[in-house]
């Protein structure tokens, strides 16, 4: 079999974010594969199809792309960000651990990718500086009470928290009452950062309070930063930075 698979991260959205060795392959595929906005990123030229589907057919389109590496085609599988966070590495793993056994042969490799977290974290700073954990907070693969669980775990144990998939049409309430949560965690004087669409034309920056921060502050294209009890602002004219000092008392 000459075919081969990789999965990709875009990074963030801004072309010089994308790595050398992502650019590379994309550049000798023969099939680009993912959620349509993410295919769209990687320009249409002779030689490439492109196959984009909808971000809840996941396990669908993995299967889809390891039929077609097993076939010969150059695949790459395409993610926002690193592929290996809330993306389609572990969906393709998935595929690949219960389907067709001689797909374990195959050429796979991981590409990573500058996650949302790291390039939001870098616009303001350095507010995961010490230690953090990250936090999906996407309903549709876990059940809430688990979120709510990690949440007031994170909290209790003061670490700097970074959130994907804070809020979408289709789940309107979760966010406020994580906020609230958070609010009860962590009191209303704690840092919270909204870095929506980092290091793309629409780019903008939000830096408050628990106490003043609001629900509508997020959308599906932000990342939500809650520092650690640690967690420093430096005012100055416009943005201030925010950043986690190295140690803990
Ligand atoms: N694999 C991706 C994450 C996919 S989940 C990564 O490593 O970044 C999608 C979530 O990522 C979005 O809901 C948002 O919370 C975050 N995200 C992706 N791109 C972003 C960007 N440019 N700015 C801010 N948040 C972003």
């Amino acid at each position: 079999m000459s075919g081969s698979l990789v999965i990709a991260g875009l990074g963030p959205g801004d072309e010089a974010l994308v790595t050398p060795e992502v650019s590379q392959v994309l550049a000798e595929a023969t099939d680009i594969v993912g959620y349509t906005p993410y295919v769209e990123r990687v320009p249409a030229r002779d030689g490439l199809a492109r196959h984009s589907s909808d971000n809840r057919q996941e396990i669908e389109r993995a299967a889809h792309a390891l039929e077609m590496a097993a076939a010969g085609r150059k695949v790459v599988v395409v993610s926002s960000g690193d592929p290996g966070v809330f993306a389609m590495a572990a969906a393709i793993f998935e595929a690949l651990e219960s389907g067709d056994s001689a797909w374990r042969q195959l050429d796979i490799r991981v590409l990573p990718g500058i996650s949302a977290m790291l390039a939001a974290s870098a616009r303001v700073g350095a507010p995961l500086g010490h230690d953090f954990c990250c936090i999906n907070l996407s309903d549709n693969l876990k059940p809430w009470p688990l979120i709510e669980k990690r949440l007031r775990l994170a909290a209790e144990a003061d670490f700097a928290m970074a959130f994907y998939n804070p809020r979408s049409k289709a789940r309107p309430e979760g966010f406020a009452k994580a906020l609230n949560s958070l609010r009860d965690a962590c009191g209303p004087e704690r840092v919270i950062v909204f870095a929506r669409a980092v290091s793309t034309p629409e780019a903008s920056v939000r830096v408050t309070t628990l106490g003043d921060a609001q629900p509508e502050m997020a959308d599906m294209r932000t990342l939500v930063i809650v520092g650690s009890s640690l967690t420093r602002v430096i005012e100055r004219d416009g943005e201030p930075f925010v950043y986690t000092p190295r140690s803990a008392p």
